[in-house]
């Protein structure tokens, strides 16, 4: 697979999304450059180069930009913090929120505000505040045990993924709607081995989310050998899940 051009500006879309609908981008990273906390294995804008930047945009910028994608723009089911990495890294992220809420409520008020993230940030409480702003709130764990989190997430940052199941399990009750998002990856690199799974549906039922959206990888990446899962592991998945009450829904 090759990867996918890094967004240009600050509005992109709306983009066609198995998960979102029609979902207008908002791109709160540096233009044309990723910036991330992990290196994902799968990761469709290709290998992080930075964990940080001085180059976001400012919250007057994606207000401007935002009010005149929507005067233009047509339907769309959601509007979504994505981008180039991950948006919680912007540093003024619960300023950026909550200016666009206001933005969304005057333009379109009935459209929801999502946020796709790799829950890498959310101890912090800058994060945790905007993350109360939010309508859907999606937030990455691909895996419940440390060694599968750092073969397939490769964090840049020393982070373990016992913290972000605990920060996550904080969040219960604090947010409308908790979801995580799942990558099932197969191949040389999985985390669908039943060892995997059994620690990750652990995770999953201490944080206790809204709902836990399993997907796989769209194409092959050939330079690492990982693959899409076959349907049967996935539904494997979705059952062992299912089992112990976790509210999957699998996105295929
Ligand atoms: S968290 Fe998202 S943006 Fe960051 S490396 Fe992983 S897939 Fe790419």
């Amino acid at each position: 697979m090759s990867h996918i051009p890094l967004q240009k500006g600050i509005i992109y879309g709306p983009v066609s999304s198995k998960r979102l609908g029609r979902s207008l981008g908002i791109n709160l990273l540096p233009r044309g450059q990723k910036v991330c906390t992990f290196n994902c294995v799968y990761c469709f804008y290709g290998k992080t180069i930075s964990v940080d930047s001085s180059d976001f945009p400012s919250p007057s910028q994606v207000v401007e930009a935002l009010e005149n994608s929507l005067n233009r723009v047509g339907e769309i089911d959601y509007i979504t913090f994505a981008g180039n990495g991950e948006p919680t890294l912007h540093p003024c992220f619960d300023e950026v929120v909550s200016a666009v809420v206001e933005v969304r409520n005057k333009f379109r008020p009935k459209i929801p505000l999502a946020l796709l993230s790799n829950a890498s940030r959310t101890a912090e409480e800058r994060v945790r505040r905007a993350l109360k702003m939010l309508d859907l709130p999606v937030l990455k764990l691909d895996s419940g045990d440390e060694e599968t989190f750092e073969k397939i997430n490769r964090p840049l940052i020393p982070l373990k993924v016992s913290e972000i199941i605990e920060n996550l399990s904080q969040l219960k009750g604090e947010i409308k709607k908790l979801v995580v998002q799942t990558v099932a990856v197969c191949g040389a690199l999985t985390n669908t081995q039943d060892k995997c799974v059994t620690k990750w549906i652990h995770a999953l039922k201490k944080i206790d989310p809204y709902q836990v959206q399993l997907y796989t990888l769209d194409n092959p990446f050939d330079s690492l050998n990982i693959t899409p899962c076959p349907f049967s592991s996935l539904e494997r998945i979705v059952a062992l899940a299912r089992k112990e009450a976790i509210p999957v829904t699998l996105y295929i």
